[in-house]
């Protein structure tokens, strides 16, 4: 293809502005095909996941067109967000939503009139307006943004009735502006559907890839789901993250449960009143509250880039519900958890909620057949917390990308996994739930399998069955699991009264030798996964004083955010400040090398975070700050190796083995120092090790020859 000199023009603007605008030197993928289409005056429909910088894609274009860009969103919280980080970037824009008066709104009228702003926002409801529709006449039209497109079709669980009005809308203009339909669901007839509603002209449809390499996917089946999530916000205090909950009740208990141990954590749900839940959402956002308990009410039009973790407490209803939710971790590209602590309960608890849906307006038929497509994907929610393989090629099959090869960081490509054949074990669970004529529940069958030794089997006369200590010689917990995968295959079944007694279920199947029941044990526990992922964390790159130093600017963000009344993250978000730490720039020409820091940026914030970088280097004369970059002079000190420094063999080693990565390394005077102090300051040695990066071993063993314990 022969670019005009047009495109030309264009397409350098287009990379210039993302320079300028945004701090950026590059497009991620998918975006450049975005910004050119619509610079060429093509219509687009753009399938990008939650994440992969869409805003940018109308964005830019927004800025180079000659006209005003008009955004259609569905949700007033994130338009109020988008333009105050618009705002923050030098872009000039403006909103009209329910939260403002008549008067602000003829003020907005007034301003887009006069050529203030280059995109103004508006939710739906907004173009049956005939005020707005006088309006519009008056102003010159670019281009028209639909995001959340899926919000068209009838056949998604989005569907807003005025979305429809779009087209009635873009018909009445008299220029026929570009359309560009944003949207993060990929199915085929959502696609159609969205094309076809909206009339899109010859549309370039650009599919970006699903696949957020910065997340880490995990299920862990877990009973103990509240000392889970206990034990993982203590291992990650200085992390921002979403726990969702099934239900309301769900919410209320385990907030409680963080609350009492004194955790910092906010709430959200539909229950609360709207006061409570803004208070709550601006607290999550603003950093208060770094951890907020939530049900799927929470999230949409949540535009947080910092949020470190998505823990679901319970399977949610389908993968893409699963996929937007925990797709809100790690928006700013820095690794980021999205953990599922499965439960065979939390498929009793879905398949409840499914029934009791709400479909009201809906034919009988097409009743029908939403339930029958909310069981499908219920189940293939299901095969994703039980499959062994990688769980990444899992999501993404599902959205219609074939990967050839696991994906190698997720928790089953980390975790080995054992399948153990209980085939055999599953005919005498079976025997014995037809012995006890299906009149017991769990506890009973598992005791009388197991032989226990308890009176309350003697009494109900188990102790006399065949099946009593069938297998005793098995651990309750692996047979625990084998009953429940039996529940879930529908061998067996659960009564709903509160006595929920098992009963023999289909078991046709089994009489064919070559149906096998296969269980699949995890290797290891869920605690020793948390310990490994301390070398995955974005921080990594940085050494101790790289860390120190990205904390020192981390409150120094926290505190311009507070003056400026903004979420932290719109001022730099933790990618940058991670890239700031290693980099250490110590004027503007550096400072505006580092990826997110554009020329607007600079000149708001930059001269602040320099000063504190040089304040840093002038504080710690010397040292290192990146195990990737040696941005800073020489070493700490002669014996190179022995600094907390440059990688070398020894902090590979570590890294390989899980040790901290100060291991082994040899002491200077100065940590010496230090560690007396904190000796005699009444630190524990798991307190000194985290604080030196060495193993307690160390620590121990350096105390004692330098004196202070025996
Ligand atoms: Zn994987």
């Amino acid at each position: 293809m022969i670019l005009s000199g047009k495109d030309n023009r264009c397409h350098m603007n287009a990379r210039e502005a993302l320079k300028v605008y945004y701090g950026y030197d590059s497009f991620k993928l998918g975006q450049e095909d975005v910004v050119d289409t619509i610079l060429a005056g093509r219509d687009v429909l753009a399938i990008m996941p939650t994440g992969a910088g869409k805003s940018i894609c109308y964005q830019l274009p927004a800025l180079l067109l000659p006209g005003i860009t008009i955004v259609i969103s569905p949700l007033i919280s994130l338009m109020q967000d988008q333009v105050s980080a618009l705002r923050e970037a030098g872009i000039p824009a403006g909103y009209i939503n329910s939260s403002l008066t008549e008067a602000q709104i003829s003020t907005v009228y007034e301003r887009t009139r006069q050529g203030a702003y280059k995109l103004l926002y508006i939710a739906p409801e907004r173009l049956e307006s005939d005020e707005f529709n006088q309006f519009v006449d008056s102003i010159d039209i670019s281009m028209i943004t639909v995001d959340e497109a899926h919000c068209i079709s009838q056949w998604g669980q989005d569907f807003r009735p005025s979305y429809l009005k779009i087209v009635d809308f873009v018909e009445r203009l008299l220029n026929r502006p570009i359309i560009a339909g944003f949207t993060a669901t990929a199915t085929e007839e959502v696609r159609n559907d969205i094309s076809c509603v909206l009339k899109l002209r010859d549309p370039k449809t650009v599919v970006t890839g699903f696949d957020r390499e910065n997340l880490y996917f995990e299920v862990v089946e877990s009973r103990k789901k509240d000392e889970y999530v206990l034990t993982y916000i203590k291992a990650h205090p200085a992390d921002s993250g979403i726990i969702y909950c099934a239900t309301r009740k769900n919410v209320d208990s385990l907030y409680e449960m963080l609350i009492g141990e004194g955790i910092p954590v906010a709430k959200y749900h539909a229950g609360m009143s709207s006061e409570d839940r803004i208070e709550n959402q601006k607290d999550f956002i603003y950093d208060k509250s770094p951890v907020i308990v939530a049900t799927n009410a929470f999230g949409m039009g949540i535009d947080k880039s910092n949020v470190r973790f998505v823990i679901h407490y319970n399977m949610p209803q389908s993968i893409e519900n699963y996929y937007q939710e925990a797709g809100r971790a790690g928006r700013d590209g820095v690794q980021a958890r999205c953990i599922l602590l499965f439960s065979v309960q939390d498929i009793v608890i879905n398949k409840f909620l499914l029934e009791n849906k709400a479909l009201t307006d809906i034919p009988d038929e097409d009743i029908e057949l939403i339930r029958e497509r909310d069981i499908r994907r219920l189940q293939l929610m299901e095969g994703y917390c039980r499959t062994s393989g990688c769980l990444r090629n899992y999501i993404l099959e599902y959205f219609g990308e074939k990967k050839d090869s696991p994906c190698d960081h997720c928790g089953n490509c980390d975790g080995a996994f054992t399948e153990i054949d209980m085939t055999a074990e599953a005919k005498l669970v079976i025997n014995c739930v037809y012995e006890a004529g299906g009149r017991y529940g769990m506890k009973v069958v598992l005791g009388t399998l197991l032989g226990a030794n308890r009176a309350r089997l003697k009494e109900l006369g188990t102790t006399e069955y065949k099946t009593f200590g069938a297998l005793k010689d098995r651990s309750e917990s692996n047979l625990r699991k084998l009953v429940e995968q039996l529940l879930s295959e529908g061998y067996l079944y659960q009564t709903d009264d509160r006595y929920q007694v098992i009963r023999i279920g289909n078991i046709k199947p089994l009489r064919d030798p070559n149906t096998h029941v296969l269980v699949r044990f995890p290797q290891k526990t869920q605690y020793e996964h948390m310990a490994k992922e301390r070398n995955r964390r974005g921080t990594d790159t940085l050494t101790k004083f790289g860390y120190e130093l990205f904390e020192t600017l981390r409150n120094l963000r926290l505190e311009i955010a507070r003056g400026e009344g903004a979420p932290p993250y719109i001022i730099f978000n933790d990618k940058t400040l991670i890239s700031m730490s290693a980099k250490v720039p110590r004027d503007k020409s550096e400072m505006l090398n580092v990826p997110g820091v554009s020329e607007t940026k600079y000149e708001k914030f930059g001269a602040r975070f320099t000063q504190a970088i040089v304040q840093f280097l002038n504080d710690h004369p010397g040292v290192t700050t990146s195990i990737e970059e040696k941005a800073t002079e020489a070493g700490y000190h002669d014996n190179s190796s022995a600094a907390i420094g440059a990688p070398s063999a020894r902090v590979e080693y570590n890294r390989k083995m899980n040790r901290p990565d100060g291991a082994g390394a040899s002491w200077t005077e100065e940590e010496d120092r230090q560690l007396e102090k904190e000796y005699h300051a009444g630190m524990s040695i798991p307190e000194m090790a985290k604080m030196h990066d060495r193993t307690k071993g160390g620590i121990r063993s350096r105390l004692r020859k330098q004196g202070p314990i025996e």
